[in-house]
């Protein structure tokens, strides 16, 4: 067996930054200002800066980034929330914290985000059925590429509906040069490590253009303080951001614009080497992803992995089973027709190592073992 090489390697990302980001958590240190300090307000500015558009407001996590304007709008009991079903849990476990009820949507087979018809299905049906009231969508733009915004603006705006970017894998996207929130009314980012811009620990943010959202949102984030300090307008959470978290963000948000570049460039050469191999991920024209994750569609998965694995090719699956399928959701209802190509997808999807400090050898390593696989099963 062949030594693994690394799925991410944020390693090599911290030797490229050089030493800045020890210089960075040390000034935090010495200022102490921990929680919501300098640093804080300064990524805020150039998160919305970066994004082009908004006001942003940093949070603990993606996931509270989420519920912070489902909060703020007091979407809760006997209201729809419409969400894919291949996603993380996080985008329909915030729906369900608030009260409501996730209706899942079905995704393309192309893109694998939210099906514009699919969603618009669901939307009459909820309104034909007349007992949840429908107010919002959460599109998840998954593995890095936007969803189709202009249709889903179509869509919320015919229905009346808030439009939430669930960009927590795609923060940094565009669609013809602009970011989801052009089309969205609030914009979600993750700092997971593991995501394209990552913190050294939890930290999120999401971004709004509306003004009385976002102080809304600012109060909801730390237990719905109101004017005066220790005075309080709502019931609300607490989700404030460390400052280290910030500073480390910060420096490394320096630098994305070039990552991002450099993920594009990783999957353009598995793409030009196993194009014609795999069914290999399909970005639409005028789209620009992230690429959190690279992922091919496979027949025979189990097989495919255990090969991959013997050839030090290490691979995951996002997501092994669809939302709805787990118990906790399987009460909720989904899109008319139910949820085909999720639950087709889910048994074919796999990501391959992904990150923008990839090494040449290391991207030969997968494409001549994808290569060896895929000749072994044309033999068979
Ligand atoms: C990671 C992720 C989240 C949650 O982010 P956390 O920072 O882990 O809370 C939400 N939605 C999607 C699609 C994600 O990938």
């Amino acid at each position: 067996m062949t030594d693994m090489i690394p799925f991410i390697d944020l390693k090599a990302q911290r030797t490229r930054l050089n030493g800045k980001i020890e210089v960075a958590v040390m000034k935090v240190i010495d200022e102490g200002r921990y929680i919501l300090g300098p640093e804080v307000t300064e990524l805020e500015e150039k998160l919305a800066e970066f994004a082009g558009i908004g006001r942003a407001l940093s949070c603990a996590n993606g996931t509270d980034a989420i519920l912070i304007p489902l909060m703020a709008w007091g979407i809760g009991p006997g209201d729809a929330v419409f969400v894919p079903s291949f996603t993380f849990a996080a985008s329909a476990e915030v729906i369900v914290l608030t009260g409501a009820s996730p209706v899942f949507v079905d995704v393309d087979p192309v893109t694998y985000n939210m099906s514009p018809e699919s969603l618009s299905a669901a939307i009459d049906m909820v309104k034909a059925d007349g007992e949840l009231t429908p107010r919002a969508i959460i599109a998840v733009d998954l593995f890095g590429q936007p969803v189709d915004y202009p249709a889903m603006a179509n869509i919320a705006q015919a229905h009346d509906l808030k439009l939430v970017s669930d960009c927590a894998q795609g923060f940094g996207n565009t669609i013809d040069g602009k970011s989801p929130l052009h089309w969205a009314d609030a914009l979600t980012i993750s700092f997971y490590p593991a995501k394209p811009l990552g913190a050294y620990g939890d930290a999120g943010a999401v971004i709004v253009k509306d003004d009385d959202l976002y102080a809304t949102m600012k109060s909801v984030r730390v237990h719905g303080e109101g004017s005066e300090r220790y005075e309080y307008a709502r019931i609300g959470i607490n989700s404030r951001l460390d400052t280290m978290q910030a500073a480390i963000l910060l420096t490394k948000l320096s630098v994305f614009a070039d990552e991002i570049k450099m993920r594009q460039a990783v999957a353009d050469k598995y793409s030009a080497k196993m194009g014609n191999l795999v069914k290999t991920p399909k970005v639409l024209d005028g789209y620009q992803s992230t690429w959190a994750q690279y992922t091919i569609e496979v027949s025979d998965r189990d097989e495919f992995r255990a090969d991959m694995a013997e050839q030090g090719v290490p691979t995951a699956i996002y997501y092994p089973i669809p939302l709805h399928m787990h118990e906790p959701y399987a009460g909720y209802p989904v899109a008319p027709g139910g949820l085909p190509v999720t639950e087709a997808v889910a048994h074919t999807v796999v990501s391959l190592p992904m990150h923008p400090d990839m090494p040449d050898g290391d991207v030969e390593q997968v494409c001549g073992a994808v290569a060896a696989y895929s000749e072994k099963a044309l033999a068979e």
